[in-house]
């Protein structure tokens, strides 16, 4: 479990997955999430199932966002949920947004803009995806997001066709 340092911030994670049950695997990842040094769990959203982007010719994703206190630098943690998308068999296919067991991507650090080779925060199209803006609101409605305004005027902007929350029995399968 993590210590607090005075350089903890809160940082969102998007997880989703649409291969090799896809519950199953995000209910992992957050096991792998929570067991990092220097990472602890704030808040977990709802399960959200969603049509793919790029090629629909695969299965629907389950979608959710977590919020952590993180006292590691964003790249500890993009490399450690990197680490993690291949414990859980990620193949980096050539197809962009194609299948995958398991994506972690950094949403947001704090109030931090990064913009390095490998890591980009806010996360590009964090203002268009309603997979990752619905979830986020779960974790904390109230949110800023960096550069893009209001969470509540995101979402209000943005389409939710192709989501919808798992109801507790999905959730729990
Ligand atoms: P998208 O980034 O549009 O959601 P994706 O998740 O399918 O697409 P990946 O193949 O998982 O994309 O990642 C491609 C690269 O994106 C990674 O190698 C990583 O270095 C880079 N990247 C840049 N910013 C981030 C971020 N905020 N979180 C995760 N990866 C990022
Ligand atoms: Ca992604
Ligand atoms: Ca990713």
């Amino acid at each position: 479990m993590s210590s607090v340092s005075p350089h903890t911030l809160t940082a969102f994670i998007g997880l989703g997955s649409n291969l090799e049950s896809p519950i199953a695997q995000l209910k992992s990842a957050r096991l792998a999430i929570n067991a990092l040094d220097n990472v602890q769990e704030l808040a977990f959203s709802s399960l959200y199932a969603s049509t793919p982007m790029g090629s629909q010719d695969q299965p629907d994703y389950v979608n959710a966002v977590m919020s952590v206190a993180a006292s590691l630098t964003p790249l500890e943690l993009l490399y450690a949920l990197q680490a993690i998308e291949l414990e859980h068999g990620r193949v980096r296919g050539v197809q962009r947004w194609g299948a995958r067991t398991l994506d972690l991507d950094v949403l947001l650090y704090g109030d931090q803009h990064i913009d390095m080779p490998e890591l980009t925060v806010p996360h590009r199209g964090i203002a268009e995806r309603a997979f990752v803006l619905v979830p986020l609101s779960d974790c904390d409605a109230d949110l800023l997001i960096p550069g893009k305004g209001k969470l509540s005027d995101l979402l209000i902007k943005c389409s939710i066709v192709g989501l919808r929350k798992l109801n507790e029995d999905e959730s729990s399968s």
